[in-house]
């Protein structure tokens, strides 16, 4: 486990180089995937980027736990379309919007530590990208996991959700659950 880099670090805003296939296999780049997967579960995060542990590379783990749900009503998760989804890993990802219908909701960024703000993401989208073991692979999402995909992929390419929210709805954690938790 390593320390999330905080927005303000130049890192979070260069464009991450891709991995060739040797380099995806190499003890390296295992170790550094062990390393995110620890960091991402101990945050808790349901994403991690490569550029938030300092590595400007395209890497990203995801993990949406049934037990990070246990805060959202059934109404939410529904709304949300969250659901499970387990660990993978998504290298070099070149993502195509499906349906581009915006759908809005609130998210946080463990680079953004304590805060949260509205931001408009596509409803659906396709992944293709390599896995750990260097293997093509195609992703088709739509709602939360749709959401984490975006989020992810950009922190890629330099940018952070604050470059797209609805900034008047900016808020601390403890805002958000005292105004606008049960607002759309
Ligand atoms: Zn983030």
């Amino acid at each position: 486990m390593v320390d999330i880099v905080q927005t303000g670090n130049p890192v979070l805003r260069k464009k991450a180089r891709q991995l060739a296939i040797e380099e995806i296999r190499s003890d390296i780049v295992q170790d550094i995937i062990v390393c995110m997967r620890d960091t991402m579960r101990k945050a808790p995060g349901v994403g991690l980027a490569a550029p938030q542990i300092g590595l400007s590379i395209q890497l990203i783990v995801i993990e949406d736990r049934e037990e990070y749900h246990e805060k959202l009503t059934s109404i939410e998760l529904i709304d949300r379309e969250r659901y499970p989804v387990s660990f993978n890993v998504l290298i070099n990802p070149q993502l195509t919007i499906i349906e581009c219908d915006e759908i809005n909701f609130f998210e946080g960024c463990l680079s953004i530590k304590g805060f949260q703000a509205m931001v408009p993401r596509a409803k659906s989208v396709r992944v293709q990208a390599l896995n750990e073991q260097g293997i093509p692979v195609e992703v088709n999402a739509s709602g939360w996991y749709a959401r984490i995909l975006q989020h992810e992929i950009d922190h890629l390419n330099g940018v952070l959700y604050i470059d797209r929210m609805n900034s008047t709805t900016f808020s601390t954690f403890e805002n958000h659950e005292e105004f606008w938790r049960n607002k759309k």
